[in-house]
């Protein structure tokens, strides 16, 4: 008998529950394949960033295949029937894999389990939890509804045990070589460009680099973590979203290697440095549980006030903020991180998303669709979590009146102006009295800096007090 291992978001060997249960399962033949099929994501394919991070991923996956004596095969969509031509080739008995939470996926992949059924009857096909440490339909409020609210949910969930990550397997047998495979290069995931070189220089993506980045966190950072992950200036969090997003690494492996960690450490404060990581994988979860429950929230708010909400027109503002050219120093460098990196700083996605939504008025799916095509973590969950928590829709949200001032945030979370002077090299020579505010400057202090706002950097597009009003006087107008 052979199984077909069927690899959707799980790039790794590690802790991978599907490829498990073929190993240990009574298996001659294991197959592992990868269908590419991203119309089947219907309006959430993979964007442009993510899609250069799935080919490296995939190419990592292949290697690490073929390094055990197996070999990935490849195919186009769509997945039925390509599933269908695997087993009919190889005479498949068992088809595994493990779930994902998108909705577009869930409804996808349970039309898949059920024609396979039909289809062949004695086939047996096996789905996996691998994602998530708690089924989104396992964890409820006293009410028997789901969580919108986070730190209830966290409780809840943390109490629990969770299992032990599972073995990676050293050997696989063979592929047939009369199973058939296309290129890698036939999908068409990376473009040849030189963006994505420069741009996957700051990361290593595939199960090694995902687990010596973990490794690299909890060395040289994650003692300090609590106080660090604020300051986008210094490497103080673990950049394994892109890690976690594309399955190199699950949330079991992160959450039971920090434990372990912390039982090797001596000392206290450490603790709840751990503590404080372990539950941003909880903000994961939630993220991913809301969107189970509530499937129209990549498009629509949770809080139905909000579909009133008189939003702006993207205008020529919507592309300045694209470019990180909107003459607000904070709100710049966190959009050319992006650009320049595939990734922007946590306190940076809040304060871009908050002047978007704010002091712009453009609705936040513009943005979320934006970081949709940029981000090399670009992940459905949390990209609507955050986009929706910016603009005060969402579960668990700010309070729309809560609007970030990016002025104020840069003096507070980027006190000597590194990082903005890292990504906005043209304010570089200004002082940190002047940095986050050059409209306020004086004359002299812009020409000692060789600023010409309008020419050398812009001038802001919007005025910021003014702007926060007029977005409080428009949110009474949904607020009841
Ligand atoms: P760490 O601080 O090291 O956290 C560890 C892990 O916990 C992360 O890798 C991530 O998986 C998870 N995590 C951390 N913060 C959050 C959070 N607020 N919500 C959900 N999970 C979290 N994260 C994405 O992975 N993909 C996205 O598309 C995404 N879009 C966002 C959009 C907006 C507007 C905002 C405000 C936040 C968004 N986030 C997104 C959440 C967060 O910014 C990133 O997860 C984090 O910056 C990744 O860096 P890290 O891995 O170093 O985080």
């Amino acid at each position: 008998q052979r199984a077909i291992v069927w690899f959707r978001r799980d790039f790794r060997l590690a802790d991978n529950p599907a490829l498990r249960a073929a190993v240990d399962g009574d298996f001659d033949g294991i197959i592992p394949v990868f269908i590419h099929a991203p119309d089947e994501e219907g309006d959430w394919a993979p964007g442009g960033a993510q899609r250069v991070w799935q080919h490296e991923s995939l190419a990592a996956l292949a290697d690490a295949l073929e390094a055990i004596g197996s070999r990935l095969v490849i195919r186009q969509g769509p997945t039925q029937s390509t599933l269908d031509d695997l087993i009919d080739e190889s005479g498949a008995g068992a088809v595994f894999w493990n779930r994902l939470y998108e909705p577009g996926l869930v409804r996808r992949d349970a039309d898949i389990e059920s024609h396979l059924g039909q289809a062949y009857p004695e086939l047996e096909v096996r789905h996996f939890q691998a994602d998530l440490l708690h089924e989104p339909w396992t964890v409820e409020t006293q009410a028997g509804k789901p969580y919108k609210v986070f730190t209830p949910f966290w409780r809840t969930i943390s109490e629990r045990s969770i299992r032990q990550p599972k073995a990676r397997p050293s050997q696989l047998p063979a592929v047939w070589s009369r199973i058939g495979s296309c290129d890698l290069a036939d999908l068409g995931l990376r473009p040849a460009k030189d963006w994505t070189t420069t741009i996957l220089e700051h990361w290593t993506p595939g199960e090694d680099g995902a687990q010596a980045r973990l490794e690299t966190f909890l060395e040289d950072t994650v003692d300090n973590y609590d106080n660090d992950r604020d300051r986008p200036a210094v490497h103080g969090t673990s950049y394994l979203s892109p890690h976690l997003h594309w399955g190199e690494i699950s949330p079991f492996q992160v959450m039971h290697r920090a434990e372990e960690w912390l039982s090797e450490q001596s000392g206290g404060a450490i603790h709840e440095h751990i503590q404080s990581f372990q539950s941003e994988i909880g903000w994961r979860e939630f993220s991913r549980h809301v969107l189970y429950h509530f499937p129209d929230t990549p498009d629509e708010p949770l809080d139905d006030r909000f579909k009133a909400f008189p939003w702006e027109t993207p205008d020529t503002a919507f592309d300045d903020w694209k470019a990180g050219m909107t003459g607000i120093p904070m709100v710049d460098a966190g959009m050319r991180e992006l650009y320049a990196t595939g990734y922007m700083h946590n306190r940076l996605r809040m304060t871009v998303a908050s002047f978007l939504t704010k002091n712009l008025r453009i609705a936040w799916q513009h943005g979320e669709r934006w970081f949709w095509d940029t981000l090399f973590d670009a992940d459905l969950g949390n990209n609507t979590l955050g986009w929706q928590w910016a603009a005060g829709c969402g579960a668990d949200a700010a309070p729309f009146f809560r609007i970030f001032n990016p002025a104020r945030q840069g003096e507070r979370f980027d006190k000597n102006g590194d990082y903005v002077r890292r990504w906005v090299p043209e304010l570089a020579e200004l002082s940190n009295k002047h940095l986050q505010e050059p409209w306020n400057a004086p004359d002299k202090a812009l020409e000692a800096a060789g600023v010409v706002l309008g020419k050398t950097y812009p001038k802001p597009v919007v005025d910021l007090k003014a702007s926060r009003r007029e977005a409080l006087e428009a949110f009474e107008q949904v607020k009841n």
